[in-house]
């Protein structure tokens, strides 16, 4: 056996080459070879211009962290041969002091993390090869150069020498700029050979200072230093961070690349550039991208120059141009997907150095995905897939008042113009550190904007922390607009008239300076930075779903029809909808959020909450003289005045909801909620209520409960209380015999009752509603056909569904509060706790915004299963938040579930999901067991 296992680890595969027109493989094997590697092999598969190399693959990566840092004789020598094969294939060889082969040692995993890992080029320079090469290429200052960046690097990437304490910058920049200084010149690329040399010389004194050792010369030791580094750098902070954010596996591990050097730093006609076969912004098909002349690398994308859009390469390299323009169309074409891809253009030559399906903004999201279709390039279902479902929230998301952009014009508040990087409109207080923007975020609701000169992985969390991002260097596709559109958070880069002072805390723009915490508006949609609050209006898809829909009469005269971004968006839904199983609802307590929900989409009411209408001015002194009332009659005369207050908030829903049904939850917060608690409040209370305070007081006290969430609410009020349900209920049959009479057409109520977990508390609520109802119906001589169900929110309720399935018509999932009780956890308290949860990764998401489909969701599972074994036409939805969220969404789609219901601005989202859980798992109600058991012999947690 254990012979058998060391042949099987002898002949595994763990160096894949490409180049030369061939490839071992292909972007078939991204897990086993990283996005990057599988891409580049595919690329050169194809026949494209890509420098030879190999990819060592994510298993030795496995490997190499679980063996704590040992690489296999037999990895060693599939490197060896794989590098000779390169120098073969270049003609020259690595660490030849004549004619040096240099390559680039480059991480790549399964899915793209920018910026996550590091990269190390020019690798293979010393004192030695550095003059063959400058003697080969006969350019010194390009040899030189070319050092410098190896030494830097490898330097950050392998040493880990950084910027500490107190620094602002590493090191290395820091003696670049200083000598950029000395000498007396703007640009690195002013700086001679000598210069170079010099810095080369200093940049080893410093990486002697800070490690005591030298600086390795030899190219091997190099060599295996960076891939070692490489697959380190899988758990260096940076990654951790980023893929507990992404919710990527930390078993998948990274791939290294390592690849003949091509060089864009060898003058005037060289360069590197960055690109996408459309806008990633806006989704506009058209070529877009950046590049810089006589540069390397991270050049464009760490914003150290401002580069040149991708236009102007056609007058400066024509034939380069032309190359890139074969190419990017047949990558499209190949991928049948936006593309952005990294080209380094060396002498006039352009070589393909990486494609990747290409980040976007949801508004590029929809553009492109219903393009495609439009163009025959993917289905109708790939474009559905295509589509992040979150990402629709930034078609959503209001955009300034253009009246207040005017004014702010106006008035001289507009301070710098930059790019628009990341579509939205942010205003928020701004700060100049990422530290900052994560203290102000925690300690203050105030919205934070986070400017810097320019971002990079470190400021991530800071990033995260703002609502909109603006940096003074860098391009469209610099590392501050690439995570910002991926965060969907609004950008704004290469603002290149402000200038930051990152002591001082201050900026200065438009002829004035900004100090931390004023006030700074960002638009993301044409790149302008204004100081001060600009107030925000909807966006055009709001806009348009709102004239058209809700107000038919304005359609035709006041409202073209639907353009750009606004027609995909509508097509995109048409489409959702066709594919989707699950029904799309909505949780509203007011006839305006029925309004916006039925703008979006919404099928019917999921949940109105009959509580929040009790907080109406007249309303609430009326139900708290109910609270307060000593006996049943007069409690039944406070009732009577709530009555027809009520009655009018349920007619209001119904002439909106017309024939949609809608579910109404009976009272379910404890009546403490309802008192102030406050002994001032209450004194002022006692006194317009003509009550002594004393009495007011006693019974807040009474009211007042230790675990108010496991006390005197939901169904348990009704049922100390039947007169409470009794009230609610005429009210509710009453509007919607008055609605039917206005109409001619019927309501469709859904009455709910909340809490239960005996099917005895649900049979003396359903009398009291039947009653009612009844006669109600029989007095106004309508008949109101109704269903009455429960909300499923206790695990007991769960465990006895089949009980309860006899008396109900339907079962709603209040996973709020089934999550509650099913781990035990008060979701107001938990935020203390959850982050250290997360971290210690007992929760891989926190519970409350992603059904835990292990545990609350076999519960849910059981309760469907039982109820509909009693009763097969069970009606069963969810209105728990987890209805808006997609993860649950699919969930419920294999449970078979009727709808979902989430909040009006959810609803598109909810389709956009509904219709992908359809079209991955086809019909409604697969086998959600069978899922349950392979997840857990697959031994994920939970
Ligand atoms: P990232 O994952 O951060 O994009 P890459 O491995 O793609 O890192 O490397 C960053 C950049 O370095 C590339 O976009 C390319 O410009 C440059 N680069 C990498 N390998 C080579 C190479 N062999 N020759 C020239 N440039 C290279
Ligand atoms: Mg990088
Ligand atoms: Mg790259």
């Amino acid at each position: 056996m254990a012979a058998r296992a060391a042949r099987a680890a002898r002949a595994r595969r763990d160096v894949y080459w490409f180049g030369d027109g061939v490839a071992d493989g292909s972007k078939e094997d991204k897990e086993l070879l990283g996005g990057k590697g599988a891409n580049l092999a595919e690329m050169s598969r194809m026949g494209l211009p890509v420098p030879p190399g190999f990819t060592i693959t994510t298993e030795v990566c496995t490997d190499f962290l679980a063996e704590k840092g040992v690489f296999s004789a037999s990895v060693r020598k599939q490197v060896a041969a794989a590098l000779v094969k390169v120098e073969r294939s270049i003609g020259k060889k690595f660490a030849d002091a004549d004619d040096p082969l240099l390559v680039s040692v480059r991480s790549g995993a399964r899915v793209s993390m920018p910026g996550m890992m590091d990269t190390v080029l020019n690798l293979g320079l010393n004192h030695k090869t550095v003059e063959g090469l400058a003697a080969k290429s006969g350019n010194r200052r390009f040899a030189w150069d070319a050092y410098r960046r190896f030494v830097q690097m490898y330097s950050d990437v392998v040493l880990g020498v950084g910027a500490v304490d107190g620094e602002l910058h590493d090191p290395f920049t820091m003696a670049l700029e200083a000598l950029k200084n000395r000498v007396g010149v703007e640009e690195d690329t002013e700086l001679s050979a000598a210069d170079l040399e010099r810095l080369v010389g200093e940049f080893k004194r410093i990486v002697f200072d800070r490690t005591g050792e030298p600086f390795p010369d030899d190219p091997q030791e190099q060599l295996w230093g960076a891939i070692e580094a490489v697959f380190r750098s899988w758990n260096n902070d940076r990654a951790i961070a980023y893929r507990q954010m992404e919710g990527i596996s930390s078993s998948w591990g990274t791939a290294v690349s390592v690849v003949a050097m091509v060089y864009g730093n060898l003058g005037k006609t060289s360069g590197t550039g960055v690109a996408f076969t459309r806008d990633p912004a806006t989704g506009e098909k058209r070529f877009y991208g950046e590049y810089l002349i006589d540069a390397q690398g991270e050049d464009v994308v760490a914003g150290i120059r401002t580069p040149l859009p991708i236009a102007s390469l056609e007058k400066t390299l024509p034939k380069a141009w032309r190359e890139l323009q074969r190419i990017q169309k047949l990558l499209e074409k190949h991928y049948r997907d936006m593309q952005d891809l990294e080209f380094t253009i060396q002498e006039g030559r352009l070589y393909m150095l990486q494609c990747r399906s290409g980040k976007r903004t949801g508004f590029a999201a929809v553009q492109i995905a219903t393009d495609m279709v439009r163009e025959k390039l993917i289905t109708r279902d790939e474009a559905l897939l295509r589509v992040d479902p979150e990402g629709l929230n930034q078609l959503l998301r209001p955009v300034f008042d253009p009246k207040e952009l005017d004014v702010a014009r106006a008035k001289g508040r507009l301070l710098t113009k930059g790019l628009n990087a990341g579509p939205g409109a942010a205003t928020g207080r701004i700060v100049f550190s990422p530290e900052a923007a994560e203290r102000r975020a925690a300690e203050h609701p105030e919205p934070v904007i986070l400017a810097r000169i320019e971002t990079s992985p470190e400021d991530i969390k800071g990033m995260q922390a703002s609502v909109g991002i603006l940096t003074a260097r860098g391009g469209m596709t610099s590392h501050a607009a690439l995570v910002a559109r991926q965060m969907g958070l609004v950008c704004v880069a290469g603002a290149g008239e402000i200038e930051i002072d990152y002591a001082r805390r201050c900026m200065t723009a438009g002829g004035r300076v900004i100090e931390e915490g004023e006030w700074v508006s960002l638009d993301g949609n044409t790149g302008e930075v204004y100081q001060g609050l600009v107030n925000t209006q909807p966006s055009a898809v709001i806009e348009h779903l709102f004239a058209a829909e809700t107000k038919p009469a304005r359609k035709a005269t006041k409202h073209a029809p639907a353009t750009g971004i606004v027609k995909a968006f509508l097509t995109l839904m048409k489409w959702a909808d066709e594919v989707r199983e699950l029904g799309v609802r909505t949780n509203a307590d007011q006839p305006d959020q029925c309004e916006t929900a039925i703008a979006f989409g919404a099928e019917g009411i999921g949940l109105t909450r009959t509580e929040h209408m009790f907080f109406g001015d007249e309303k609430i002194e009326a139900v708290r003289e109910m609270i307060l009332a000593e006996d049943q009659e007069a409690r039944e005369e406070a009732l009577a005045r709530i009555l027809p207050l009520q009655r009018e908030d349920f007619e209001g829903i119904f002439m909106e909801m017309g024939q949609r049904p809608v579910t109404i939850r009976t009272l379910d917060p404890p009546l403490h909620e309802f008192l102030p608690m406050e002994e001032e409040a209450q004194r002022e209370l006692a006194k317009a209520m003509g009550v002594p305070f004393k009495r007011l007081h006693a019974k807040v006290e009474y009211l007042s409960e230790l675990n108010p969430m496991l006390g005197h609410r939901g169904c348990r009020l009704g049922i100390a209380h039947p007169e409470i349900t009794r009230c609610q209920v005429r009210a509710l049959f009453e509007a919607a015999c008055r609605v039917a009479k206005r109409t001619g057409r019927k309501p469709r109520p859904e009455v709910m009752i909340p809490l239960v977990g005996t099917v005895r508390e649900l049979e003396l609520q359903a009398m009291v509603v039947r009653e009612e109802a009844a006669a109600v119906c029989k007095r106004l001589e309508i008949d109101i056909p109704y269903l009455l169900g429960t909300m499923i929110e206790l695990p007991r309720a769960c465990l006895v569904a089949d009980k309860i399935a006899a008396v109900a018509d339907f079962f709603s999932f209040g996973t709020n509060d089934l999550t509650q009780t099913t781990y035990g956890i008060s979701r107001d308290d938990a935020g203390k706790f959850i982050p250290a949860y997360m971290e210690n990764e007992i929760f891989d998401h926190d519970p409350f915004a992603q059904l835990d489909q292990v545990g609350v969701g076999r519960l849910m599972h059981i309760a469907c299963h039982e109820g509909r074994q009693v009763k097969p036409d069970l009606k069963l939805g969810i209105c728990g938040e987890h209805g808006g969220d997609p993860s649950s969404i699919d969930f419920c789609h294999r449970l078979g579930l009727e709808y979902v219901s989430c909040s009006p601005y959810r609803v598109p989202i909810a389709r956009l999901a509904a219709a992908q859980a359809a079209l991955r798992h086809g019909p409604k109600g697969g086998d959600v067991e069978d899922r349950r058991r392979s997840t857990a012999t697959r031994g994920l947690r939970h």
